[in-house]
């Protein structure tokens, strides 16, 4: 079997990263008048085995068959033929490299990095950068929801470089850091020690930079960073929970220039992914876990990763105390508060805004936007009434929300649901069933 070589030669020439992210996620559809067709899971995948790993396929399939074989190259999209059932991958997780200096943390590499559905986009560009920083992807840009492996893969971009060159210099911070280094530097007079700490990199990761929002000054000085690091071939990543355009009050020059990398969105994991990262979980921390108990737990928390670890520390806890091992009916009372405890407070309002889009069939930035017509507007409210009503959130921070509107907007809009509500039976049916889809 050719792709069994193939994976030999590949395992013996990769990182085992390199290998997860690479050929662990390749799959050989056919072998036909010597034209083998790969299915990969993205585009990336396919333009990185194009550009780096096909020739190996051509030298390989020589020195086997004496014949050329020729590789082409697929997405799952593409693949006219089913996907066969992924297979759980059983690792022993690896002791992991400290590195302080880089505020890292030692738990987030791409080691301890499950690659799922949502995720395996951004994980593949990820490694390209680590592997390759300043070249590809400048900036490269993940967004998504809380809790889905933003901070994590960033990290990790940071320890795979500190890995192949130990001396170069990596910062991370969060966008408020940023802001405090700042606004610290003009209050003290040290400007030029802040240029020096921010633009002396070959590496600077962002995070969270939805935080930027309707700071001028900070985002005035970013721009700066942003252009000393990009002409000088530094790689720049950076999070934040939604795409650039939908950040209220970025600057227009900072959103271009976001755009010029790469943007991946991060979705949330598959009860399968949920369970792999679990059982790596209870490994990490030596617990003996069944694995119905933790494809139970996986099934209990669908959307937040770090919820996800929540509940199993949870669940560990009330082993512990109870001096039981864990299984599956003592994870159910473990959850059990946690669940009627928990209620919708997590719910986000991006979260609403996306649904309410979806059940509409509108796009996000007319949600947001100002036109006047019936059929946006009318979601519009809906998404307003909801965001009041199932998030904790204060009026005008919803209505900076959707682009950036007034208090009174959304209280209006509030009004008027309500008493379409109260009138319309219709109305009635559509907000309980955007509640549904949000709340289970
Ligand atoms: P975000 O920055 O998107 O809010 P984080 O990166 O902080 O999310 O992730 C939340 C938690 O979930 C972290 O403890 C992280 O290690 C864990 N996590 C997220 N995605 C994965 C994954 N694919 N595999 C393993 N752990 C993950
Ligand atoms: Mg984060």
């Amino acid at each position: 079997d050719i792709w069994l070589d193939l994976q030999e030669s590949y395992r013996a020439e990769l990182s085992p990263t390199s290998y997860n992210a690479w050929i662990d996620t390749a799959q050989p559809l056919s072998l036909q008048n010597n034209q083998l067709i790969i299915e990969v899971p993205t585009s990336l995948h396919k333009n990185y085995w194009e550009k780096n790993l096909a020739t190996k396929i051509v030298e390989t399939g020589f020195k086997l068959t004496g014949q050329e074989i020729i590789p082409s190259f697929v997405t799952a999209d593409e693949a006219p033929l089913l996907e066969p059932a992924a297979k759980p991958k059983e690792e022993a997780p690896k002791p992991v490299e400290v590195t302080k200096k880089a505020m890292l943390n030692p738990k987030y590499t791409f080691d301890t990095f499950v690659i799922g559905k949502g995720n395996q986009m951004a994980h593949a560009a990820a490694l390209v950068v680590a592997e390759d920083p300043g070249s590809m992807y400048n900036p490269l840009f993940f967004y998504g929801g809380v809790g889905l492996g933003k901070t994590h893969l960033m990290h990790a971009i940071g320890h795979h470089m500190l890995l192949n060159q130990p001396n170069a210099k990596v910062k991370y911070v969060s966008s408020e850091t940023f802001a405090n280094d700042f606004i610290n530097s003009i209050q003290n007079k040290t400007a030029e020690e802040f240029r020096q700490e921010y633009r002396n990199v070959e590496l600077l990761l962002v995070d969270d930079i939805q935080f930027f929002a309707e700071k001028e000054a900070t985002q005035e000085e970013f721009f700066h960073t942003f252009n000393a690091l990009y002409n000088d071939g530094k790689q720049i990543v950076l999070t934040s929970d939604r795409l650039p355009n939908e950040i209220p009050k970025l600057q227009e020059r900072l959103v271009s220039r976001f755009a010029w990398g790469l943007s991946v969105d991060i979705t949330p994991p598959d009860l399968e992914t949920r369970t792999a990262i679990l059982r790596k979980k209870a490994a990490a921390e030596r617990l003996e876990i069944p694995d119905d108990t933790l494809s139970y737990i996986a099934g209990q928390i669908d959307s937040n990763i770090r919820e996800l670890e929540g509940a199993l520390v949870r669940v560990q806890a009330f082993a512990t105390i109870n001096s039981s091992d864990i299984t599956t009916s003592l994870a159910a009372d473990a959850l059990k508060t946690l669940k009627s405890g928990r209620g919708h407070s997590q719910l986000s309002i991006l979260q609403i805004q996306e649904e309410v889009a979806k059940y509409y069939h509108i796009q996000m930035k007319d949600l947001k936007g100002k036109k006047r017509v019936k059929s946006i507007v009318v979601p519009r409210q809906i998404a307003m009434y909801l965001s009041r009503e199932l998030t904790d959130n204060s009026l005008p921070k919803i209505g900076a929300e959707f682009g950036g509107k007034d208090h009174t907007t959304v209280i209006h809009a509030h009004e008027k649901i309500q008493q379409l509500i109260d009138s319309s039976a219709t109305m009635q049916n559509e907000i309980s069933e955007i509640k549904n889809f949000l709340l289970n």
